[in-house]
């Protein structure tokens, strides 16, 4: 099999794997991985209300260390596709630029990964000084229920044991080389809920205005910065995204208000403490009024890869090919790399992320190539 990322990467793109459909890019992979010498297993999870979704696993060698390479297959739909000047899954390329969904979110850094590893078992007997494995979902773009999750939990309970695992997802603003992910802040949903009692609106004395009082809490609540930053991370952030009474009377007060907030939080909260701190202050600005707030679960959160011989062996790997020395970043949203991190230290770095999810995504194939030798080099560093 070719260990031309170019190659890997066209094929790849003209599986349309939209999710949760697999589109014939877990075939594609298990075949490539099985013709390296790779154990190849594909799992297929299942939730109640959700699609079923395609998996893979793949391992080469037994010993440690156990370097772990991460993405997935899966892509978000295409829109409309005549608005693309190449169609989304032909893997056209152009002037040197391959165009298709997924080409940098990311089934390009996938042909990176396994162009890396083919290139780096032709140089080595096809036996790694340890372990390499794939790991890699279909349901990373929908609801990721059936993903990641499920793929760690399943590795784990027949053994698998992680020492390290590079996530692919596209990490550069704009050249390749810009960023590194060590980490993600978490993420926290809420509902403010302030009750009061209904009237009409010529007699506010008979009646207990909710509006006055959400108005307070939020601005309580926004007053001030959650924290100020930590060494790695910004300040965490609470922003409001709604706020309804859905009273469609000009002379009714109505009897309940509600705002929805999201906070990105990081490494000096935890959930628990965060929603002690936002309750405090509504209670403080509520002064004896009745309010509630509803908090949704989440599973999104805040983790940080500490720097250390592992960060520095990647962004040394990225310094020697690109000649950038990479930020090492927690910015951005959540990711898989919030489920990997309880396995094993886990950094993200892939390709650059500008065009992900719109119209014409694409990617140069000179990042094709410059990435892959990324890759090799952090695969002939780690198992040295
Ligand atoms: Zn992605």
């Amino acid at each position: 099999m070719s260990a031309d990322p170019i190659t890997l990467a066209r094929d790849l793109l003209r599986c349309p794997s939209v999710t949760p459909r697999e589109g014939g890019a877990l075939t594609f992979m298990e075949r490539v991985l099985a013709g390296a010498g790779f154990t190849v297993h594909r799992l297929v999870f299942s939730e109640p209300g959700a699609d079923d979704v395609e998996n893979l696993y793949a391992r080469i060698g037994t010993a440690s260390p156990h370097l772990v390479l991460a993405g997935h297959t899966d892509v978000v739909p295409p829109g409309d596709e005549s608005r693309w000047r190449h169609p989304p899954f032909a893997g056209e390329i152009a002037d040197g630029v391959l165009f298709g969904r997924g080409a940098v979110d990311m089934k390009g850094a996938i042909a990176c990964q396994l162009a890396a590893v083919l290139d780096y078992l032709a140089a080595n007997s096809s036996e790694p000084k340890g372990s390499i494995s794939f790991l890699i979902t279909g349901d990373e773009e929908g609801i990721a229920v059936n993903g990641t999750v499920k793929l760690l939990r399943w590795a784990a309970a027949r053994g698998e044991k992680f020492d390290h695992c590079i996530l692919g997802e596209p990490t550069n603003p704009k050249e390749l080389g810009d960023m590194v992910k060590i980490g993600r802040r978490g993420s926290l949903n809420g509902t403010l809920i302030v009750s009061g009692t209904e009237g009409h609106v010529a007699y506010p004395a008979l009646a207990d205005n909710p509006v006055r009082r959400i108005v307070a809490i939020m601005a309580a609540v926004m007053a001030e910065p959650l924290d100020a930053g930590s060494a790695h991370f910004d300040p965490s952030n609470l922003e409001f995204t709604s706020v309804d009474v859905g009273n469609k009377t000009v002379n009714v007060i109505p009897s309940e208000a509600r705002a929805r907030f999201n906070i990105r939080f990081n490494d000096l909260h935890t959930q628990a403490s965060l929603k002690a701190l936002v309750e405090m202050r509504a209670r403080a600005a509520a002064q004896g009024g009745r309010f509630r707030i509803e908090w949704e679960p989440s599973n999104a959160n805040v983790f940080l890869t500490k720097p250390g011989v592992f960060v520095d062996l990647v962004s040394g790997a990225i310094a020697a090919v690109t000649g950038r020395q990479p930020e090492l970043s927690t910015s951005g949203g959540t990711s898989d790399a919030r489920f990997i991190k309880d396995y094993c230290p886990v950094v993200e770095f892939g390709l650059v992320n500008a065009t992900m999810h719109k119209t014409d995504e694409r990617v140069p194939t000179a990042d094709l190539v410059a990435l892959t030798a990324v890759y090799r080099r952090i695969l002939d560093r780690y198992f040295a």
